[in-house]
């Protein structure tokens, strides 16, 4: 039996959360696959949303590359730029929209030449101050762009440090700030990632940019967990109990002795670890559904396997299903047991077989995806 370890993405959830995205957001909105599509695989995810998506976005360019060369067309927006003229170059040929975020990236597409002119979102730092011009770069910015042969269309963008807090009013400070440093300048506007999306409808514009919620993590907590609003995890993280062992009371359970049986337990291994991408510091407790009912997981993960208490569960035992996060066990439970975010969780998975299911068409995606992986 080949290890039963898996991760299953469930092409026909993505497009339910992108279609709730749209919904939501109006407008436009891309599909943020950087990190090859949050660890679920970009091509797979991409051939999934087309005729859906109005675009898609990723961090770099040999992500967009990758996108292109697996057949990949409408708007890929590269939301870092360009790191070099290389790199403006391939965006030119693959016809691909560039973040300016920087001077130095705006000497990049003054360089370019004899290439079809580019699409590019000036990066606006509406009070994040990680990228971006400072308002009162703006209009300038937009002057020496606007004066280049190679750019075409350009748009403003700003991206929020606090939306996924509901209490905090840092994102209509942002908000504003942006409106101020672009005033009326021609354009299209992009401000809402999937927080923004979910929580912030005056950010609302033009174009959203939906990453997390996409894959069914609501980065706020904002949206009912049930119903036609509700976003449906994408990713199934499952394995199988392949032992099991009934320990007495005061027995220590896996690498530093850090959980201790207080009666008599029954401990079951499970096939996934740490190298699989499961957190390590994941604490005594964490949820994990066996059989479809709720375990706690005991003793410190290791690298390729980990321990569950299943004292409660009677029934289970050797091969039975384990989920370690999906519809079952959210993968904001499990994130927050570990102090860690959803998109750490979801972009770590790795080394496990991916399966994709699909309702339209089984999914030749499967083999294009696992290229991908090597890659990552
Ligand atoms: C990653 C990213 C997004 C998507 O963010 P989510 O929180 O995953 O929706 C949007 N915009 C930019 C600039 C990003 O880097």
């Amino acid at each position: 039996m080949t290890r039963p370890a898996r991760a299953l993405i469930d092409l026909d959830a993505l497009r339910h959360n992108y279609a709730l995205a749209r919904r939501l957001h109006g407008g436009q909105v891309m599909a943020v696959l950087k990190a090859n599509g949050y660890g679920h695989g970009s091509i797979a995810c991409a051939r999934a949303l087309q005729g859906l998506a109005d675009g898609y976005a990723v961090a770099f360019m040999q992500e967009a590359s990758l996108l292109r060369m697996a057949g990949i067309d409408g708007p890929i927006l590269v939301l870092e730029g360009a790191f070099s003229d290389d790199d403006a170059q391939e965006a030119a040929r693959h016809d691909c929209a560039l973040v300016v975020h920087s001077d130095v990236q705006i000497e990049m597409l003054q360089r370019l030449r004899d290439t079809r002119p580019l699409q590019v979102w000036l990066k606006v730092d509406s009070g994040m101050h990680r990228a971006g011009f400072t308002p009162a770069q703006v209009e300038w910015a937009h002057a020496r762009l606007r004066a280049l042969p190679a750019v075409g269309e350009i748009g403003f963008m700003t991206h929020f440090a606090r939306a996924d807090e509901p209490a905090s009013d840092m994102t209509t400070a942002q908000v504003a700030c942006f409106d101020a440093a672009v005033g009326a300048l021609p354009g299209p506007r992009s401000l809402c990632n999937s927080a923004g999306i979910v929580g912030w409808s005056p950010a609302r514009r033009d174009w959203g940019r939906a990453g997390i919620m996409l894959y069914g993590s609501d980065p706020g907590g904002m949206l009912p967990r049930e119903g036609e609003d509700a976003l449906r995890a994408v990713m199934t993280l499952q394995s199988e109990i392949f032992a099991v062992r009934t320990l007495p009371a005061g027995e220590p359970v896996g690498y530093g002795a850090r959980d201790v049986t207080r009666r008599d337990t029954r401990v079951g291994l499970i096939a996934m670890g740490y190298a699989d991408g499961y957190p390590r510091n994941a604490p005594a407790g964490t949820p994990v559904a066996v059989d479809g009912q709720l375990a706690p997981l005991f003793g410190r993960v290791s690298m390729d396997m980990m321990t569950v208490d299943l004292t409660d569960l009677p029934q289970a035992g050797v091969g039975s299903k384990v989920e370690l996060w999906g519809a079952q066990v959210p993968v904001d439970r499990v994130a927050e047991a570990a102090g860690m975010i959803s998109y750490e969780l979801l972009c770590n998975v790795k080394r496990v077989a991916f399966s994709y299911v699909s309702s339209d068409a089984p999914v030749a995606a499967a083999s294009a995806a696992r290229g991908q992986h090597a890659l990552a």
